[in-house]
């Protein structure tokens, strides 16, 4: 799904970047108990992107099922969600820009509605409506704009100009050239959906991963917990993980400047943007973010990534969200009570 603002060239062979998120899954053997119940695991691209999705079922056949429904549900919010489609429902939103309002389902009033809770909450770090910028940075092929035009679009970029009408269930952009990209929110917010189903199906235990936004919900089979681990924002390698985190009933969610990125004349252009100024927000490497909806984790590991280390464990305390940041030196932040359930590995 082009869910985020970038043109689909390139981004098949991005995919294999994707392959290596900021969090990676660790620990998943199969492993039986006494109720004779095992770990199914299943990958598809969907969102434009690896999900896998893990279930603990005790036949092949109701996870087979459960997994189905939940891959299904994926794919119909990327058919409503996706950036590019012209029949996608944000498409429709984004061609009426400055037009009217549209009307549009109850799952994309729902997202768009913690969407403008996330830029309210984080004094606009986090802003669907940076779509005009994202659209003139191109990553892949290391491409810049220029000064002027990134300044000319500012004032497009502003969530306070997105009307969403719950009882009429319409969203309206209210000026012509403004867009929305849900990049970073969209993924979080699938995998909290597909684990609904998942639970709907009867399934008490499983994992569902969209690139690197995860949620967790039940335990595996031997009673442990799901086991995730944090990628090093500098890695050389894909399995080169910074620390790992027991994955208890909730969502985690890692931003990184390495995910889509270039490097001109020293400096490193990434795809995470200061909607106050449309340039690569310069504060850290990468910021995790641990809430109990997936939905939250992704929409606030990026808002924190803009507000830096500081105003971002601020604001991860009020949501009583926990998190990790590496900062643009590479030094490690914490929250006070992740601190006991975080394990470090050794080097880092
Ligand atoms: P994530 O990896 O979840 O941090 O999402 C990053 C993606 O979200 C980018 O590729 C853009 O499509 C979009 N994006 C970039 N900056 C912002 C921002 N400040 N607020 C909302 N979305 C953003
Ligand atoms: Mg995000």
């Amino acid at each position: 799904m082009k869910i985020s603002g970038f043109p689909a060239s390139g981004r098949l062979k991005k995919l294999l970047c994707l392959l290596l998120p900021g969090l990676l899954l660790v620990s998943l053997t199969s492993s039986c108990s006494d109720r004779k119940e095992k770990i199914f695991r299943k990958s598809r691209i969907l969102m434009d992107t690896l999900v896998t999705i893990s279930v603990v079922a005790d036949s092949g056949e109701k996870a087979e099922k459960a997994m189905e429904r939940a891959f299904d549900e994926i794919a119909s919010l990327d058919g409503t969600l996706n950036f590019f489609s012209g029949r996608s429902e944000v498409s429709l939103i984004n061609r009426n820009a400055g037009v009217s309002p549209v009307e549009v389902s109850p799952s994309t009033i729902d997202l768009l509605t913690k969407a403008l809770s996330a830029s309210e909450k984080t004094e606009g770090a986090f802003d669907a409506t940076i779509g005009p910028e994202i659209a003139l940075w191109d990553f892949a092929a290391g491409r810049m704009p220029d000064d002027k035009t990134v300044r000319a679009r500012l004032p497009l970029v502003n969530y306070k100009r997105l009307r969403v009408d719950r009882e009429r269930s319409t969203a309206y952009l209210s000026e012509r050239g403004m867009s929305i990209d849900l990049g970073a929110i969209a993924k979080g917010y699938a995998a909290d959906r597909a684990v609904e189903e998942l639970k709907e199906l009867g399934i008490g235990a499983g994992l569902v991963s969209v690139a690197g936004d995860i949620k967790g919900f039940g335990l595996k089979p031997d009673g442990g917990a799901w086991k995730i681990g944090i990628r090093n924002p500098r890695a050389t390698g894909a399995d080169d993980i910074m620390a790992t985190i027991e994955l208890r009933d909730e969502a985690v969610s890692t931003s990184g400047d390495y995910e889509r990125y270039f490097i001109k004349d020293g400096k490193r252009y990434h795809h995470i943007l200061d909607p106050g100024t449309g340039y690569p927000s310069p504060w850290c490497r990468s910021v995790t973010v641990i809430a109990k909806d997936g939905v939250d984790a992704d929409s606030f590991s990026t808002a924190v990534f803009v507000m830096g280390p500081e105003r971002g464990m601020d604001v991860l305390r009020t949501m009583g969200f926990e998190g990790v940041i590496v900062d643009r030196e590479g030094k490690v932040h914490v929250t006070p009570a992740l601190r006991d359930r975080i394990e470090f590995q050794r080097n880092h």
